[in-house]
């Protein structure tokens, strides 16, 4: 009787505790569903993402519809690599589910990752109508970081459509956001869009800068998949820069092969021989070009990607004239052009027009062969006309003028340099040597590819800034969340402490359980100092069995009570299902931000200070400085 009472009894507590008590339901979802967003979780692969989304899907709370949305959403983005047809349908039923509840954010969001599917599944330009309608309903909803996101999106799209200027315009609005809003990885992802639209707009000082930046921050991060991308684009760069920066062009190649094998990115490597090959051709080596591309075939194949058939046909084509098989080579340009007529980058149809008229001329179809380099020249002119409203896009940009009347200006343009047009042959043979200094151009294609994957492991790379064992950041995740907090707490003029704790005799717990168990009781320690902690309180780990704690807005005094709090909770932390017996103290040391501090690693430094105090007179205790 007693029994079935309080079976009854603790029945009804945990029903009342999963209904209310403790923290709101969802809680858990929108922690990791934000870490997600904001990129501080580790994923370096597809599998870490689909398992990341699917502890998120777990924790959707039943009948929860906007939660549900948001993991749709972010499932459709993060973890739909492989059929855009799939992944356009998933989009639209979002889009409509989230119009339905009045989701705004998830129905921009449906927009995005819609657009981005119809880019593998179409074109690039199918995806603008999406990209913009995105960004308008952002900008209705006056969230910046979408509107942010929108313009990389579409950005994108357009320098991928040549529409550099335009691209760039987007990269560098965004790059106002992300400034503002201190999200140093996404920053450092859209610097490098600026580099790319740089670099195609041929202001390749610039693009240099921004690259050896990048490649630099990169460095310091530890961040393969970004100096991947930089060995690439500089690797481009060194193509288009002529013929003589071919050998520091294939360094770069290599190096970025390398670092894509060791990531095990397949697109990354079939992108690096793509690079090489490219070199090869340059070089005359075209033998080498066709088993580059050979390899670059079979990694592609891995994935599944079929989306570059056009910048293969083309590198094909150019080796296989190269070798005096013109027939074989005017059968990859066709294909090449098939393609290429979708997407509509001027630069490398002139440059394949090019080469087709050579191979042509050589097959002795002279028609044919001044037909294409007609029409080269008009695509020449054409490319000229962007080159100069470039400087009027920027202009506007920066003046602010409207986009109409922009468009206005390069009509004007556009119709004085049509009426200048003449179509004689001397034109036809100057318009072939600028053509042949520009061989380089072709690279545009690889760098779509390039382009391609980093904007879809964007979020994927973002940075790791949490600790794998525990959940909470890591060091570099810590002093980027504390250098933010000391400088706001300067500029606001509040107070500001820090924690360093340090767990007691803790090799011990090792040497007498066990490593597993020592790492168990790491994760326990952190979870509990969560729970002591307030949202806006950062913890950290600062590696082995050192953490820190950020507590912005907190005195000495309330700090000292936390940090005691938190040796209490500690002491008292039962772990006797790890082994009976098992107890762990910890030893803390506490100071407060002074006038002098410039930088978060001199409270940290000061913590420690008194951390060391601490464990010098006894341990389990607290000390400040
Ligand atoms: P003290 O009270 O003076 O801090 O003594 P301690 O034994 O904790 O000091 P010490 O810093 O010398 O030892 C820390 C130990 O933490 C050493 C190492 O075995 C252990 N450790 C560091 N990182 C990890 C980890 O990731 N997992 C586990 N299980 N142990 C770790
Ligand atoms: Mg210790
Ligand atoms: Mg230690």
């Amino acid at each position: 009787m007693l029994a079935g009472c309080l079976a009854a009894l603790l029945v009804l507590s945990v029903a009342a505790m999963a209904g209310e008590a403790g923290p709101p339901a969802g809680a858990g979802f929108d922690r990791l569903a934000d870490q997600l967003e904001r990129g501080e979780l580790v994923i370096t692969t597809h599998a870490d993402a689909l398992r990341l989304l699917d502890q998120l899907k777990q924790q959707i709370p039943p009948g929860d519809d906007r939660r549900e949305l948001r993991y749709r959403y972010m499932f459709c983005i993060l973890g739909m690599d492989n059929d855009p047809a799939k992944g356009v349908a998933y989009a639209e039923q979002g889009m409509a589910d989230a119009r339905r509840v009045g989701y705004a954010d998830a129905e921009i969001n449906f927009h995005f990752c819609r657009g981005s599917k119809q880019e593998s599944l179409t074109t690039a330009r199918d995806a603008l109508p999406d990209y913009n309608a995105g960004i308008e309903l952002a900008r209705h909803a006056e969230n910046i970081r979408l509107v942010a996101d929108g313009l990389t999106w579409r950005g994108s799209v357009q320098s991928l459509l040549g529409e550099h200027a335009l691209a760039l315009v987007d990269f560098l609005e965004a790059q106002k956001f992300y400034d503002s809003a201190g999200e140093p990885t996404e920053s450092e992802q859209n610097l490098f869009n600026i580099a790319v639209a740089y670099r195609r707009l041929g202001e390749r000082t610039e693009a240099r800068g921004y690259l050896d930046r990048l490649m630099q921050l990169g460095g310091e991060r530890k961040d393969l998949p970004q100096q991947m991308a930089a060995h690439m684009q500089l690797g481009f760069l060194d193509l288009e820069t002529g013929t003589d920066h071919l050998a520091t062009a294939r360094a770069h190649f290599l190096a970025a092969l390398q670092m894509a094998r060791s990531i095990g990115s397949h697109v990354s490597q079939g992108s690096a021989h793509m690079g090489l090959a490219q070199v090869l051709n340059q070089l005359g080596d075209y033998r080498g070009a066709l088993s580059e591309l050979g390899a670059a075939r079979a990694e592609y194949i891995t994935t599944g990607d079929h989306s570059d058939g056009d910048m293969f046909a083309l590198q094909e084509g150019e080796a296989h004239a190269g070798l005096g098989d013109h027939v074989l080579a005017i059968s990859d340009f066709n294909r090449s052009e098939a393609f290429l007529q979708k997407s509509g980058n001027l630069r490398y149809l002139a440059d394949l027009l090019d080469h087709r008229s050579r191979s042509y001329e050589a097959l002795g179809k002279t028609a044919q062969a001044l037909a294409d380099l007609r029409r080269m020249v008009k695509v020449h002119e054409a490319l000229d006309r962007k080159a100069q409203s470039y400087t009027t896009t920027l202009m506007s940009y920066q003046f602010d003028t409207s986009r109409k009347e922009q468009e206005n200006r390069k009509l004007e343009a556009d119709r004085t340099l049509r009426d200048e047009q003449l179509a004689s042959l001397q034109r036809v043979r100057r318009w072939q040597r600028v053509a042949l200094t520009l061989g380089g151009v072709l690279i545009v294609l690889l760098l779509w590819q390039a382009q391609r994957q980093l904007r879809r492991s964007r979020r994927l790379h973002r940075m790791a800034m949490t600790d794998p064992l525990t959940g909470v950041a890591n060091r570099r995740g810590l002093e980027y969340f504390g250098e933010r907090a000391l400088q706001h707490a300067r500029l606001i003029e509040e107070p500001m402490s820090v924690l360093a704790m340090d767990l007691d005799h803790f090799k011990r717990v090792n040497d007498e359980y066990g490593h597993p168990v020592g790492d168990e009781v790491l994760k326990r320690f952190s979870g509990l100092c969560l729970e002591s902690l307030r949202q806006i309180d950062r913890i950290g780990r600062m590696g082995g069995e050192e953490f820190v704690v950020i507590l912005p807005g907190t005195t000495l005094e309330a700090a000292t009570s936390i940090a005691e709090r938190i040796r209490e909770a500690v002491s008292a932390l039962a772990l006797d299902d790890l082994e009976t017996g098992l107890r762990i103290s910890v030893s803390l040391g506490i100071t407060e931000r002074r006038e002098a501090d410039r930088e978060f690693a001199q409270l940290v430094a000061r913590a420690d200070e008194a951390l060391y105090v601490a464990k010098r007179q006894g341990r389990n205790r607290t000390e400040s400085l």
